[in-house]
């Protein structure tokens, strides 16, 4: 048994917690946007990798949602007194992690290698893969004709700007994931998890090979709305829809899973949207996908499992 899931941050991460309560940890792989990846004061940061390892690890803090449990933040303050660089909150612990990555890295290490050290340091059974080894970046156009990187718009600005187009800064130059490659191959369930489907999903894609691979395996694949009611529960997920001009709903996001995914989860909540969903070309599952303790999650991941394999 192998499930495969196609993961952003807070809500990939809360569905591998899930996967890892309903199915052997082993068999579960999630493959992690590097898109929002970050270079400051010289250290890699990998955000989604690292919400994903720390909420597996239950070190994540349960009130921001990132970075580490029982966090300090020296570090951040000093820097502020030499007028340095300082509207991306690091940790003091979270920094240990970048030390070691980037040290990893200028040692020649991929990111590949040295996220399996880092998850082995957790003792999370499950593997994380980045999707690809190279540089991805997100990049946002806004309606004021900036461009500027995911970070700045996401954390710098709060997202609180109009966003005219996105694209994927050097997609075209990357390889894809050899271990990823392998993984969607064979995965007897893949998920496509509730995250971000412009700049969480949509880097994955973005990176040459990976659409080709999940749209020959549709009939196994699974998607989870993120958007519920309307809504995401978090973050510009559904204001960047409208922006973009797309539909903020369930039938949104079965528009654009489609091609890819024979099945989409959609929440309690959507259930009248179901056949709408249906008539938009997706099978409609309803069931809680509101992630708000391990069991719902857990209930959900063997839901998608059961409708990859048929039964
Ligand atoms: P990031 O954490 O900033 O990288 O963002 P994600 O890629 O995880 O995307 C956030 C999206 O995940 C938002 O649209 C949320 O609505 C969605 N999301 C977060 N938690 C949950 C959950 O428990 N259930 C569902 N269905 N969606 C969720
Ligand atoms: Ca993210």
């Amino acid at each position: 048994m192998s499930h495969a899931v196609l993961a952003g941050g807070v809500g990939a991460a809360r569905y591998l917690t899930g996967a890892l309560e309903a199915f052997d940890p082993a068999s579960v792989t999630g493959i992690v946007n590097v898109a929002d990846d970050v270079v400051l004061h010289g250290l890699h940061i990998s955000p989604d990798l690292d919400t994903c390892t720390y909420t597996l690890a239950g070190a994540i803090d349960p009130e921001r949602g990132w970075g580490l449990v029982e966090e300090t933040w020296q570090a951040m303050a000093e820097l502020g007194r030499y007028g340095g660089e300082n509207w991306f909150s690091l940790g003091d612990r979270d920094l240990g992690t970048h030390l070691f990555r980037t040290a990893r890295m200028h040692a020649g290490a991929t990111l590949t290698e040295v996220t399996a050290e880092v998850t082995t340091a957790w003792d999370l059974e499950c593997r994380l893969l980045p999707v690809t080894d190279d540089r991805v970046e997100t990049r946002v156009e806004l309606t004021d004709g900036r461009e500027i990187g995911f970070q700045e718009y996401f954390v710098g600005l709060q997202h609180s700007v109009e966003v005219a187009s996105v694209r994927f800064a050097g997609a075209d130059q990357a390889s894809l994931s050899s271990d990823v490659a392998a993984t969607i191959r064979t995965a007897d369930a893949l998920v496509i998890a509730p995250s971000n489907p412009i700049v969480s999903i949509g880097p994955l894609l973005a990176v040459p090979g990976l659409l080709e691979l999940v749209e020959a395996r549709r009939d196994r694949t699974v998607a989870v709305s993120p958007i519920i009611g309307g809504a995401a529960l978090k973050g510009p997920a559904d204001r960047m829809l409208r922006e973009l001009g797309e539909e903020s709903s369930v039938v949104g996001v079965a528009r654009r899973y489609r091609d890819l995914a024979a099945t989409l989860v959609i929440d309690d909540v959507d259930r009248d949207l179901a056949p709408a969903v249906e008539d938009a070309g997706m099978r409609a599952v309803v069931i809680p996908t509101i992630m708000k303790d391990p069991g719902v999650a857990a209930a959900l991941a063997r839901a998608c499992h059961n409708a990859a394999v048929g039964s």
